[in-house]
C-alpha cells in the first residue's frame, strides 16, 4: 500500500518534470541545442514513467490479494465462531429464532462484512497514504496553490449527517434479508403442502411482497449513499476552479513555472477519486458495522444452561431414571409440568400415554437436559442431571423421534451419526437389527445411496428403521422413544415395532405411545394429564381400575 501510495504521489513530480522539460525545449529551440536536450530529457523521463507505473501496478496487485485474503480469513473465523455459538446456545434459543434468519447471517451479513473489510483495508490505508503523499508532493512543489485544498473540508459536515441516517437503513435491509431467507426456506421446504393445496399463487404473492420490500428498503439506503458523490464532485470542481484562477495569476507574475502549476492540477485529479472513495467509504463502514453487530449478537450469546463448575461424568450403573417433584414452565411462560414424579426402572419399558398437551414431550426434553427444571430434579442412577457434564449425559441417551431426521448424505453416514467412530461392520449390524439391511441392499447404491433432503425417496417406515439403526449403533443405556403417529402400513408398522422391541431390550426405555396396542407389553404405563402423572400401572391393572386409561382404551 505504501509503495502504491508513494508511486502515485510520484505522478505529481512527473507532471512537473514533463511540462518544464517541454518548456525548456521550447526556449532552447532558437539556440539549436534542442535535439541534444530532448534526448537528455527522454533519458530521464522514460525510466521515471516506467518505474512509477510498474510500482503502482505491482503495489496495487499485492495489496488487492493481501486485503482480500485478510478479509476472507476474518469472516471465515467469524463463521466458525458463529456456528460454534449457535450450536452451544440454549435449545430454547434455537427454537425461538427461525433457522432461515440465522442462515442469512452466515451468508448475507458475512458477505457484507467481507466486502466492507476489503474496502476499509484498501481505502483507509492505501487511499489515506496516497492522499497524504500526494498532498505532501503538491505542497513541496507549490504550497501557495495547494492550500486551496482546504475547500474540500466543506464537504465534511453533510457527509457526517448522511452517515448517521445510513446506519439505521442498513440494519433495516439486513433484518429484512434475514426474514426473507426464513420465508423462502419455509416456502420452498413445504413443496408438498404448496402443491397439494394449490398455494403457488398465494406463496408467490407473499414472497413477491417480500422481494419488493427489499427493493424499497435498499433504494432508501442507496438514496442516502448516492448523496455523497455529488457533494464531493461539486466541492472538487470548486477547488479546481479556484486553483486554475490563482494558477494563471501565479504564472502571470512569474511566481511559479508552468510545470509546478500543472502539477497541482494533476495532484487534484489524483486526489479527487481518492477523496470521493474516502467519502463513500463511510457508507460501507456503516453497512458493515450493522452486519458485524448482527454477527456478534450470535457469537456473544452465552448459553445459560451450562455445566456446573464442579461436575463429574455420568456413571451409569443400571440406568434407573427418575423425575422427582418436577415443576417446569417454558421460557414463554407456559406451565408444562406440575409436581411431576415418575420412575423408569432400569432395563424396563415405561410408557407415557395421555391427551395431547399433557406434558409427555416435555419429559423427553428434560431428560437430556435441553431445558432445566425450575423445581425438583431429574435423576439418573442417583445423579442429578444438573450436576454431571452434559456431554456424558447425552452420550448415554439415544432418541428416536416421531419424524426420522435424516441428512442429505449417504445411508451409512446417516446411521453412523449414532456413533461417529463406528466401522462398516457395526453399521451393517445395526441396520440388520433394525430390519433395514434388506431394503438398503436392494437400493442401487446400497449403503452409499445418498438420501435427498429429509430422506426423500424412502418410505416413512424405512426412514423410521434408519433412525432406529442409528439408535442401536449408539448403544446407549437409556432410550427415549416418541412413536410415529403417522400411520405406517401394517407391514412396515410391524417391522418398525419389531425393530423397536429389539432396540429396547435391556435398556431403560421411556416411550411416548400414541397407539395403545403398542404398549400392552410395557412394564409400566403412566397416564400423563395436565402436567402430572395421574395413573400408574400395567395395562391389565389400569383397565381393571376403570380410570382415565380405561377410558382411553374404550
Ligand atoms: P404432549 O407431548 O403430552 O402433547 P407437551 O409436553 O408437548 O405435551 O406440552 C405440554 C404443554 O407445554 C402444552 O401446554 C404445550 O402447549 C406446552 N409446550 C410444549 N412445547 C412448548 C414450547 N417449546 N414452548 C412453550 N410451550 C410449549
Amino acid at each position: 500500500m505504501t509503495l502504491f501510495a508513494a508511486a502515485t504521489a510520484g505522478y505529481v513530480y512527473l507532471i512537473s518534470l514533463i511540462i518544464d522539460a517541454a518548456n525548456g525545449l521550447d526556449a532552447n529551440a532558437a539556440s539549436g541545442e534542442s535535439v541534444a536536450q530532448a534526448k537528455r530529457y527522454a533519458a530521464i523521463v522514460l525510466p521515471v514513467i516506467l518505474a512509477l507505473t510498474f510500482t503502482v501496478g505491482i503495489g496495487g496487485y499485492i495489496q488487492r490479494i493481501l486485503t482480500n485474503s485478510i478479509a476472507l480469513n476474518t469472516v471465515g473465523k467469524m463463521q466458525t465462531q458463529m456456528l460454534r455459538a449457535a450450536q452451544a446456545r440454549d435449545f430454547a434459543d434455537s427454537q425461538s429464532e427461525a433457522s432461515g434468519e440465522l442462515i442469512a447471517k452466515f451468508t448475507n451479513d458475512v458477505s457484507v462484512v467481507s466486502a466492507g473489510l476489503v474496502r476499509v483495508l484498501g481505502n483507509l490505508v492505501k487511499d489515506v497514504l496516497t492522499v497524504v503523499f500526494t498532498i505532501a508532493a503538491m505542497l513541496i512543489l507549490n504550497w501557495q496553490l495547494s492550500v486551496f485544498m482546504v475547500i474540500f473540508g466543506l464537504a465534511l459536515w453533510p457527509i457526517i449527517e448522511i452517515s448517521k441516517r445510513m446506519r439505521g437503513n442498513a440494519r433495516e435491509v439486513q433484518e429484512h434479508i434475514g426474514r426473507m431467507t426464513a420465508e423462502l426456506k419455509e416456502s420452498l421446504g413445504a413443496a408438498q403442502l404448496v402443491k397439494t393445496y394449490g398455494l403457488e399463487e398465494h406463496e408467490q404473492a407473499r414472497l413477491d411482497h417480500s422481494f419488493s420490500e427489499r427493493i424499497r428498503l435498499y433504494l432508501k439506503l442507496v438514496t442516502q449513499q448516492a448523496r455523497v458523490d455529488p457533494i464531493l464532485e461539486v466541492v472538487g470542481g470548486l477547488v479546481i476552479a479556484v486553483v486554475v484562477i490563482f494558477g494563471v495569476w501565479q504564472y502571470g507574475t512569474g511566481a511559479a513555472t508552468g510545470g509546478k502549476i500543472a502539477s497541482v492540477l494533476g495532484g487534484l485529479l489524483i486526489l479527487a477519486p481518492r477523496l470521493r472513495a474516502l467519502g463513500t467509504l463511510n457508507n460501507v463502514i456503516q453497512e458493515s458495522l450493522s452486519s458485524v453487530g448482527r454477527i456478534f449478537d450470535v457469537i456473544d450469546t452465552q448459553p445459560t444452561l451450562e455445566d456446573a463448575i464442579i461436575t463429574s461424568d455420568l456413571d451409569v450403573t443400571d440406568g434407573r431414571l427418575e423425575l422427582i417433584n418436577v415443576n417446569f414452565t417454558y421460557p414463554d411462560g407456559t406451565a408444562a409440568l406440575n409436581d411431576f414424579t415418575l420412575t423408569a426402572e432400569a432395563g424396563q419399558t415405561t410408557a407415557l400415554v395421555g391427551p395431547s398437551g399433557g406434558g409427555k414431550s416435555t419429559v423427553m426434553h428434560l431428560i437430556p437436559r435441553l431445558y432445566d427444571v425450575q423445581d425438583g430434579a431429574v435423576i439418573i442412577d442417583g445423579q442429578n442431571v444438573k450436576e454431571i457434564t452434559q456431554s456424558s449425559l447425552r452420550r448415554h441417551i439415544a432418541v428416536v423421534s416421531q419424524d426420522a431426521v435424516l441428512f442429505n448424505t449417504s445411508i451409512a453416514a446417516n446411521i453412523a451419526l449414532g456413533d461417529l467412530d463406528a466401522d462398516r461392520d457395526a453399521i451393517i449390524h445395526a441396520a440388520k437389527a433394525a430390519d433395514a439391511h434388506g431394503f438398503i441392499t436392494r437400493l442401487p447404491g446400497g449403503y452409499h445411496t445418498v438420501l435427498g433432503e429429509d430422506g426423500a425417496g424412502l418410505s416413512g417406515g424405512q426412514k423410521q428403521r434408519l433412525s432406529i439403526a442409528r439408535a442401536i449403533l449408539r448403544d446407549a443405556p437409556i432410550l427415549l422413544l416418541d412413536e410415529a403417529t403417522s400411520a405406517l402400513d401394517t407391514e412396515s408398522e410391524s417391522k418398525v415395532q419389531a425393530a423397536l422391541t429389539r432396540l429396547s431390550e435391556g435398556r431403560t426405555t421411556l416411550v411416548i405411545a400414541h397407539r395403545l396396542e403398542t404398549i400392552r407389553n410395557a412394564d409400566k404405563i403412566c397416564v400423563v394429564e395436565g402436567g402430572r402423572v395421574v395413573e400408574t400401572g400395567t395395562d391389565a391393572e389400569l383397565r381393571k381400575r376403570g380410570g382415565v386409561y380405561a377410558g382411553l382404551t374404550r
